[in-house]
């Protein structure tokens, strides 16, 4: 036998376990002092009552010979991608049912859909980025390019016609950075996939936090993505499925290459690598777009945002350079006079005792930038701050 050598060439992840690593020495060093964690890209609000309920009678139904339930389909309950379809509507994008699969989640997809690409593509992922575009690429041995984010774009960048890309990665709003592209933006992007016959991944992880119309939730609100464009999203963000785990994926029947279709071969990968989402798990996700799961979750989210505006509001009033916080959990920001990301790190978890997570650790464009999350509680969200704003203003 012989092992994929091309995992030797996936880099070690070092970033969390770096940071839980620092974090564990400084606490043992000294045990008297409150640290206050901004690093978490998790989740801290539990599910919704709406959720709740609904995993309960779900459970209940498994329990009895009239509604329990075997093997269901691969793709999805329909229950549920009509759910899907009908938020979709909402912005005015159609979608059929067959483009629509329900997975356990947008991470999974993201890795498994490169089973339906040749390896011969080039890759293009924007630095600064979720690191898992990268390391999936790498272990398949697929050739990766970089489309540098930085301050001077906003940490957007837009297509180069004389790149050639055959797959782009987009993540609106973005992990790490927060930033999101408009429509207009987007457009771009499309006609640059179009154009060079291409195709864009796209993360919509984060849309449920785009408040406004300028701003995409969806490419396909964006009109050509329907041929070049492949939409992952979850349900982790949005109702703290993080743990529970659910999300979908959108794979238009217009996207065709070579008499192939992308959406019949991804039904052919998922019948055959993969079983469906757990029964109780799907009626669960589908509570989320109930009228009274949307308020619940809606509460949710603003309670985030909430925290977000008030590390936005503390960066503003030093006059930090930052992206992020207002359609975004995210917060990122330049790290104060001129320091390294780790420096900074180290720096404010000695004189403030606050954890972020270094921006060096998503990329090279990253170094001397930094991460702060609004998924914290507010009490921790308002001390942090407090305390940064009392550092960083002396
Ligand atoms: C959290 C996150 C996801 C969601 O992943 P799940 O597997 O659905 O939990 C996807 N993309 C990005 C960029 C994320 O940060």
């Amino acid at each position: 036998m012989q092992l994929n050598t091309n995992y030797s060439n996936v880099n070690d992840s070092y970033l969390f376990s770096t940071v839980a690593k620092k974090v564990a020495a400084y606490q043992a060093a000294h045990p008297e002092k409150k640290v206050l964690r901004l690093g978490i890209g998790d989740v801290t609000l539990p599910l919704a009552p709406a959720v709740i309920a609904a995993l309960h009678a779900a459970v209940d139904e498994m329990g009895k010979k009239e509604t329990f339930r075997g093997y269901g389909p691969e793709q999805g309950y329909p229950f549920l991608k009509e759910a899907i379809a009908s938020y979709y509507a909402e912005r005015g994008v159609q979608l059929k049912n067959d483009e629509i699969f329900v997975s356990d989640g947008a991470k999974s997809d993201l890795g498994n859909i490169l089973d339906i690409f040749s390896k011969d593509n080039v890759v293009l992922v924007p630095d600064p980025v979720y690191p898992v575009y990268v390391d999936t690429n790498v272990m398949a041995g697929r050739k990766i390019i970089y489309a540098n984010a930085n301050a001077e774009n906003g940490f957007l960048p837009m297509p180069d016609y004389s790149v050639n890309a055959d797959i782009i990665y987009i993540c609106s709003p973005n992990n790490p950075t927060g930033a999101a592209y408009t429509k207009a933006q987007l457009k771009e992007w499309v006609n640059y996939a179009n154009a060079k016959g291409a195709i864009i991944l796209y993360d919509a992880a984060y849309e449920c936090f785009i408040k406004d119309d300028a701003l995409a939730r969806s490419i396909y609100q964006v009109e050509g993505a329907k041929t070049c464009a492949i939409e992952f999203c979850s349900f982790s963000k949005m109702a703290g499925f993080t743990g529970t785990r659910c999300g979908y994926t959108v794979v238009p029947e217009d996207i065709v290459k070579d008499g192939l279709s992308a959406n019949k071969m991804w039904l052919r990968r998922q019948t055959t690598k993969f079983n469906g989402v757990p029964y109780i798990v799907q009626r669960a996700a589908a509570a989320v777009f109930t009228p009274e799961g949307r308020e619940q979750i809606a509460q949710n989210l603003a309670y985030y945002e909430e925290n977000a505006k008030v590390i936005a509001g503390t960066l503003r009033a030093l006059g930090v350079w930052f992206t992020g916080g207002e359609h975004s959990p995210y917060i990122w920001f330049k790290c104060p006079n001129g320091m390294k990301s780790w420096e900074f790190f180290d720096y404010l978890l000695k004189e403030a005792q606050v954890v972020g997570t270094p921006g060096a650790g998503f990329g090279v464009n990253g170094e001397g930038f930094f991460r702060l999350t609004a998924f914290g509680s507010k009490e921790v969200t308002a001390e942090a701050m407090e305390r940064i704003k009392n550092l960083l203003s002396k």
